[in-house]
């Protein structure tokens, strides 16, 4: 396939996005936007200002400028501006589904309704759904920088709002939180009948990974790099078929990884774990959406077309979409083989 046809076929793969913070793509004039019309005063005189600002030396520096961000935010419109120009913006990049992680603890700390940003959201994910055809569920995502006491008040207030929200997840940094603190509160969620994933080897080491899946029983791993270092946990990730969602840009901007063929992509692939690239925090990492993921890696690393029709396999399986939803997405990526005659030219069923 020469370079620009793998490009196009790149941008026809049904794509799906499963670790994305909607606070992270908070872009810097909606930011604006939102504090002038809540009277809440920012640090920064121009949108540009904070694009200058968005240069990271490490997680931490990041997540001070980002948790900044969060404190915009008061209404339930609010919440439905954030995810309907997340959903306008990506809508020329072939997303058919989202599962998309709000930071609910951010904002009811700060008095801030549960009902506000769940309705706003899934007020946002319907019109967008009419609008863009692009399906989503949200997760709530638990902040590590919180105590366990404070996550689960939350998420006891969340199971009114059962059904507007499809799975739990936990983020924030690593540093000093091992997954074993947090038994209790996946118990309770999984109890509720949500899904449940987390945030581990982003910059922890393998063992947070390991016991995130043992201790925590967690469906998909978000980064999961760390995991590399250790072939038994990527072999533990394989085996039981627990999904890492990369984050390519994300972690080579966080110095997370020094580049993106440096990370453990090829690793991972080649130990046949289940993988899919995600935008993590695009509005501040230079506005790289989903698509600008694909592309980063397509230029870097050039993978085979086999391993691309993989990774969008992967996406799709590692979804909590109910079945009919899965089908429609899998006729999507069945029909993309169909136009590049994958079965022909490479053997790709
Ligand atoms: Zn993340």
């Amino acid at each position: 396939m020469d370079k620009k046809t793998k490009l196009q076929f790149i941008h026809d793969l049904p794509k799906v996005e499963l670790h994305m913070h909607l606070e992270g793509s908070l872009e810097p004039e909606l930011m604006f936007e939102i504090a002038k019309r809540n009277n809440v005063p920012i640090p920064f005189d121009s949108p540009e200002d904070i694009r200058k600002a968005s240069v990271f030396n490490s997680l931490q520096e990041f997540l001070d400028l980002y948790y900044l961000g969060h404190k915009v935010f008061r209404t339930r419109r609010d919440f439905y501006d954030l995810i309907y120009s997340y959903f306008k913006r990506v809508s020329t990049s072939n997303l058919r589904h989202a599962e998309l992680f709000f930071e609910a603890q951010e904002h009811t700390n700060r008095g801030v309704p549960l009902e506000e940003i769940v309705m706003g959201l899934h007020e946002g994910c319907v019109q967008a759904e009419k609008d863009f055809g692009i399906t989503s569920d949200l997760i709530l995502c638990l902040l590590r920088h919180f105590s366990p006491e404070n996550m689960m008040d939350l998420l006891k207030q969340a199971v009114v709002f059962k059904k507007y929200i499809k799975g739990i997840g936990m983020s924030s940094s690593e540093a000093g939180c091992p997954p074993s603190l947090y038994v209790d509160i996946f118990k309770f969620a999984k109890e509720q009948g949500w899904h449940v994933t987390s945030h581990a080897g982003e910059i922890g080491p393998p063992e947070y990974v390991r016991d995130s899946i043992e201790l925590l029983g967690i469906e998909r791993c978000d980064h999961g790099i760390g995991a590399r270092t250790d072939p038994e946990v990527v072999k533990l990730l394989a085996d039981k078929k627990v999904g890492v969602t990369m984050c390519p840009i994300s972690n080579v901007l966080l110095k997370v990884t020094e580049s993106i063929p440096y990370s453990p992509i090829r690793q991972y692939l080649d130990a046949n774990c289940k993988i899919c690239f995600n935008s993590d925090d695009p509005s501040y990492f230079g506005s790289t959406y989903i698509e600008e993921n694909y592309d980063a890696v397509e230029k870097e690393m050039g993978l085979s077309v086999a391993e691309w029709v993989k990774i969008a396999q992967d996406a799709i399986d590692m979804s909590w979409v109910e079945e009919d939803e899965r089908k429609k997405l899998q006729d999507e990526l069945d029909a993309v083989k169909l136009k590049y005659k994958l079965k022909e030219l490479y053997g790709i069923e």
